[in-house]
C-alpha cells in the first residue's frame, strides 16, 4: 500500500538514527541478515512468480533466474565479507615514511534505492545486499508499475528487518519526489535517463553520492565474418526475453551489407523457432510476456508505426494488441536517423536493423548514441573485434553473445557510463559503492618516526628534501 508522503520524513529519520549502530555491526551479523533476506525471498517464490505473471505475463523460470541473481550475491558476499571489512594496509610513500597507512571501508549511513519495474525483486534486493554488506540502513522505493511485486517485497523486508534498518516506501512519483528531499547519504537509482537526471539534481541538495543504473540504445555490430545462425539465435533470445524490457537488451543492429539480408531472414526464423515452436502463434507463447501497461505498449507500437511511415520495412512481426499489452516480436529494416526508433530506447521486443559498408561507418552510426549500457559484437575477426572495442564506449561489452554480463559473475562489476549511468554493482564493487573508503594514517609517537620537520620556520634540511623531491 502506498505510504502517505507526510509519513516519509519520520521514517527516514528512524533509519538515520539506526545508522551508527549498523556501522559497527560485524560481518557475521550482516551475513545473517543477507541470508535471512534470501530465505524469506525463497519462501515467497510462488507469490513472486504469480505477481510477475499477472503484471507482465512472465514465465516462472524467468522470475527464478531473477531470484538466482539474489542468491548468488548472498553466497558470494557472505564468503568474502569478513575479508573486505578488514582494514587494508597500504604501502608507504616518502612523505608518509614511518607512519602506518590503511583504508577502512565503512558504511555511508542511509541509502535510498529507487527501482524500475522490469525486474522488481532483483532491482530491490541486489543493491540492498550491497548496502547491508557495507553496514548501511536502507530505504527501498519499488516501482509503482509493478505493485503486486512491490507489496511482496515490502512484506519480505518487514518480516526480516526492524523498521529502523530497512523500510519499503510504496507509491508513485509523489512518493519518489518526497523521498528525494530527504537527507540520504547515497542514492542508488535504476530507471530511465530522464528521471536519472532528476535524481542526480535532487542528490546535489544533500550532497548524497549517487549510483545511476540507466538504459539507452545498446548497439549490436554484426560483421561479414560473424557466425550468423549462432548470432541470430542469441539475438532473438536477447531481444524477446521479458518482451524486450531488459536494460542490456540488444536494441538495434548494425549489419555488414554482405550479410544483412541473410541475418534478417535468420533472426526472423529463430524468433519463430524459439517462441512459436508449437505453431500456436507468438501471442499464445508462454515465453512471450507482455509490456507492463497500455501506455508503454502504445509507445512501442508508435515506434514501429513512425518508422514504417517514414520508409522502414517490416521483415517479420509488426502486429500489436494494445488492450492486451502485446507487441509481436518484430524485426524492422532500412531504418534511418530521422525515425523515433533510432532516438529512443525501445524497451520492447523490436529490433531495428541498419546496414554498413565499412567499419568506420559503424562508429558513425553509434556516435549519436554513444555511452550505451551494453554493446555487442558478433565477429570471428580479431582485428575487427579489437577495432570496435577500442573505438566505442559502453558500460559493458560482449563478443559473440548478449545479455550474459549482468548478474552472472560477481567478479564482473556492472554499470553504465555517461548517458547510461555511473557507479558499479555486483560483488566487491557493490560493497565498495555502498562504502565510504576512508583513508587513515596512524602516526607513531616515538622520536625516530614522529619528526615535525614540516613546521615553520622552515629549516634548510626541510627545504633540501622538498626541492630535491620536485627536481627528480
Ligand atoms: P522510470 O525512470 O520510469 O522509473 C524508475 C523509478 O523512478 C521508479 O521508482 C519511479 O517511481 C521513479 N520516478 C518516475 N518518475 C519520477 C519523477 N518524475 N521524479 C522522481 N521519481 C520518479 O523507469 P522504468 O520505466 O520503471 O524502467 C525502465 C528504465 O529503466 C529503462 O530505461 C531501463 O533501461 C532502465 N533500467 C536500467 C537498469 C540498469 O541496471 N542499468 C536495469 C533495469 C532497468
Amino acid at each position: 500500500m502506498a505510504i502517505k508522503t507526510t509519513d516519509i520524513a519520520a521514517k527516514v529519520q528512524a533509519l538515520k538514527d539506526a545508522a551508527p549502530r549498523l556501522r559497527n555491526s560485524t560481518s557475521s551479523e550482516r551475513c545473517a541478515k543477507m541470508k535471512a533476506l534470501w530465505v524469506e525471498t525463497r519462501a515467497r517464490q510462488e507469490d513472486l512468480f504469480k505477481a510477475a505473471h499477472s503484471e507482465r505475463g512472465t514465465h516462472d523460470l524467468d522470475v527464478a533466474a531473477e531470484l538466482m541473481m539474489i542468491k548468488s550475491e548472498v553466497d558470494y558476499m557472505c564468503k568474502h565479507l569478513a575479508k573486505w571489512m578488514k582494514p587494508e594496509k597500504v604501502k608507504n610513500s616518502m612523505a608518509t615514511m614511518g607512519k602506518r597507512c590503511e583504508i577502512r571501508r565503512q558504511s555511508k549511513g542511509v541509502v535510498l534505492n529507487m527501482a524500475a519495474y522490469n525486474a522488481p525483486t532483483a532491482e530491490s534486493f541486489v543493491p540492498m545486499l550491497a548496502s547491508i554488506a557495507a553496514g548501511n540502513a536502507m530505504a527501498i522505493k519499488p516501482s509503482e508499475l509493478a505493485p503486486q511485486s512491490a507489496q511482496i517485497i515490502q512484506e519480505i523486508v518487514n518480516k526480516v528487518f526492524p523498521s529502523d534498518e530497512a523500510e519499503v516506501f510504496q507509491g508513485g512519483v509523489e512518493v519518489a519526489q518526497e523521498l528525494l528531499k530527504q537527507p540520504f547519504d547515497h542514492i542508488y537509482y535504476t530507471g530511465g535517463t530522464a528521471v536519472g537526471k532528476i535524481v542526480m539534481k535532487a542528490a546535489a541538495d544533500n550532497l548524497a553520492s549517487v549510483t545511476l543504473e540507466m538504459g539507452g540504445k545498446n548497439p549490436v555490430i554484426i560483421d561479414e565474418t560473424a557466425k550468423l545462425e549462432n548470432a541470430a539465435a542469441k539475438l532473438a533470445w536477447g531481444r524477446v526475453m521479458n518482451a524486450g524490457q531488459v536494460c542490456i537488451a540488444p536494441d538495434y543492429a548494425i549489419v555488414h551489407e554482405s550479410v544483412k539480408d541473410e541475418f534478417q531472414t535468420l533472426i526472423s526464423e529463430k524468433i519463430n523457432a524459439l517462441y512459436n515452436s508449437d505453431g500456436a502463434g507468438l501471442d499464445k507463447s508462454s515465453y512471450v510476456p507482455r509490456i507492463i501497461n497500455e501506455r508503454h505498449t502504445s509507445r512501442v507500437k508508435s515506434l514501429i508505426d513512425d518508422a514504417t511511415a517514414k520508409g522502414a520495412s517490416i521483415v517479420s512481426g509488426g502486429n500489436a494488441d494494445v488492450k492486451d499489452n502485446y507487441i509481436e516480436p518484430t524485426i524492422i529494416t532500412d531504418v534511418t536517423e530521422d525515425m523515433d526508433i533510432m532516438q529512443e530506447e525501445v524497451f520492447g521486443p523490436v529490433m531495428a536493423i541498419i546496414e554498413y559498408k565499412n567499419r568506420e561507418e559503424v562508429l558513425q552510426h553509434i556516435a549519436p548514441r554513444t555511452n550505451s549500457l551494453a554493446l555487442y559484437i558478433y565477429s570471428t575477426n580479431d582485428d575487427n573485434i579489437e577495432y570496435f572495442l577500442n573505438n566505442t564506449s559502453s558500460g559493458s561489452a560482449v563478443v559473440n553473445n548478449n545479455c550474459v554480463q549482468s548478474g552472472t559473475n560477481p567478479n564482473l562489476p556492472f554499470g553504465g557510463v555517461g548517458n547510461s549511468g555511473m557507479g558499479r554493482i555486483g560483488g566487491y564493487e557493490g560493497f565498495r559503492t555502498m562504502s565510504n573508503e576512508r583513508s587513515i594514517v596512524h602516526q607513531p609517537l616515538d622520536k625516530f618516526r614522529d619528526f615535525l620537520i614540516q613546521l615553520p620556520p622552515y629549516s634548510e634540511r626541510y627545504s633540501n628534501i622538498i626541492m630535491k623531491a620536485i627536481k627528480k
